[in-house]
């Protein structure tokens, strides 16, 4: 088998996670090699960003392609109570003047294009189609990757360092055995498309909007705005609500919840149904550890959060940059070791628990920003500042004390679950369900159930 050693980074995955590293690193002078199975531009979900992925798209240089994109602006989040009471928009303006204050709503396909093609211009060597079949190990170390190339052959590439981006496939989380699911978040989720869906014409026209479903449901909708007058619109709840004794047709549980959700009702109510209706099963998990001796994770290969906040792709890029740093320093001490890769493992679960402890607040039935603003008006910058994404900020945890009057506020997951490990797949098994992305058109749920 051919084998190649001319990269000092393997990169397997070329979404948001695995094109930013990949870009990043070959800027500043790395020699990278990025390996996509599909070829883009592919469907993913993910389309409201944050803003404060601004700063990554600036070390990635990328920021002039966004101004020139056809992409919506978005400048504020709203939301809409269960019974349809909506709030003020939270402009990001209210906490920063500078630029990175508003962000975009992204068609993933092209956004992803974007990314992977970017990661080519930077100087990264990128292989579309390309699969990895294994990550190689010499005992406990990753020292490289199997390839299967478009013409069919398996290829061998070695470097010090391997980057897991490989999205919810998890590849060498899975493999260690080191997911663990967060014991409340788990959700499934129904989304399209819509043409001619009610649009504010002015800058609350950007706007992602989180509209409650009725009480009982503990659901809500997505509803974000995308170029050529399409917008994205999405039902999350819990599995045994939204598919239990509900029948086999998706498309039918799909425009009942729209029916009942009165905010999301009249807005669609004009528009045309684009595309299918996509189904998936999210969980919320993260990697017990996000490196080893020779290979680091990141982007949804390390966790995932529940998208109530639109962050997956902010702690994307974020863990890109933070791996970033950790290569060129593991290059600069020439130590591949586990413990100096993952050193950031602290600071990165700190801002996720930040995010985390949002997403628990909102689905305590009951809670509303609202109603935790009209006691405690000075928090609202602090809310602003997580809704932008800003989670590392010092002192950005200061409202948990507040809001724990408000709603349960968890400890941190590896504490919650007193260290043991939750396996994903067979909790998922379990009820008969598969974690795995799964699309729907028009078809019977029981059909597509493995
Ligand atoms: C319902 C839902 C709604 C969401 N909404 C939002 C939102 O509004 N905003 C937001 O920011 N995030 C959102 N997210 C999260 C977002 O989709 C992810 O966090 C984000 O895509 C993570 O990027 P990634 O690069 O880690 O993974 P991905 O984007 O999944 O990319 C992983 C890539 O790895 C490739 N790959 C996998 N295995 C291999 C292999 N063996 N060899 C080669 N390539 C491989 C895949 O083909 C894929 O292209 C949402 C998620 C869900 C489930």
């Amino acid at each position: 088998m051919e084998v190649n050693t001319d990269y000092d980074v393997i990169v397997i995955g070329g979404g948001p996670a695995g094109s930013s590293v990949a870009s990043i690193l070959a800027r500043e002078g790395r020699r990278v090699v990025l390996f996509e199975k599909e070829r883009f531009p592919r469907h993913h979900i993910g389309e409201s960003l944050m803003t404060d992925t601004y700063f990554t798209f600036q070390r990635m240089g990328l920021l002039e392609k966004l101004r020139q994109s056809p992409f919506v602006r978005k400048y504020s989040v709203q939301f809409a109570n269960s019974a349809g009471k909506e709030s003020r928009p939270f402009y990001f303006f209210e906490a920063s003047h500078h630029e990175a204050a508003v962000t975009w709503q992204v068609t993933r396909s092209e956004f992803d294009l974007m990314l992977i093609e970017h990661a080519a211009e930077q100087g990264a060597t990128v292989y579309q189609e390309t699969s990895i079949r294994r990550v190689l190990f010499e005992e406990e170390r990753a020292y490289g990757v199997e390839a299967l190339m478009t013409d069919g052959s398996l290829q061998q590439f070695q470097a010090p360092v391997v980057v897991d981006a490989t999205g919810q496939t998890a590849m060498l989380s899975n493999k260690f055995g080191w997911r663990v699911r967060d014991p409340k978040l788990k959700k499934a989720v129904l989304y399209s498309y819509f043409k001619g869906a009610h649009r504010e014409p002015d800058l609350n026209g950007g706007a992602t909007l989180v509209l409650r479903t009725p009480k009982g449901s503990n659901g809500w909708f997505w509803y974000i705005p995308l170029e050529n007058d399409i917008t994205s619109v999405g039902v999350v709840a819990d599995p045994e609500y939204l598919y239990k004794d509900r029948g086999k047709d998706l498309a039918k549980i799909f425009y009942e919840e729209i029916e009942k959700c009165e905010s999301c009702r009249w807005r669609v109510s004009d528009a045309t149904r684009t595309d299918k209706i996509y189904s998936i099963l999210d969980y919320s998990y993260r990697s017990k550890s996000c490196a080893g001796d020779g290979f680091i994770l990141i982007g949804d290969a390390y966790g995932f959060l529940d998208p109530i906040y639109s962050s997956g792709v902010l702690l994307a890029l974020k863990m890109a940059e933070l791996a970033a740093d950790s290569i060129h320093d593991a290059f600069n001490h020439n130590d591949f070791s586990g413990a100096r890769l993952g050193q950031y493992q602290s600071k990165l679960d700190k801002g996720i628990e930040s995010m985390r402890k949002l997403v628990y607040a909102f689905y305590n039935e009951g809670f509303s920003f609202a109603g935790f603003l009209r006691k405690n008006p000075d928090q609202r910058v602090n809310i602003i500042s997580l809704l932008m994404g800003d989670v590392f900020k010092e002192g950005v945890d200061d409202i948990y004390g507040p809001m724990a009057e408000f709603a349960d506020i968890p400890p941190p997951l590896y504490e919650q679950l007193d260290g043991s490990l939750i396996d994903l797949e067979k909790a998922a098994a379990e009820e008969g369900l598969s974690a795995k992305y799964r699309y729907y058109d028009d078809r019977v749920l029981q059909e597509s159930v493995e």
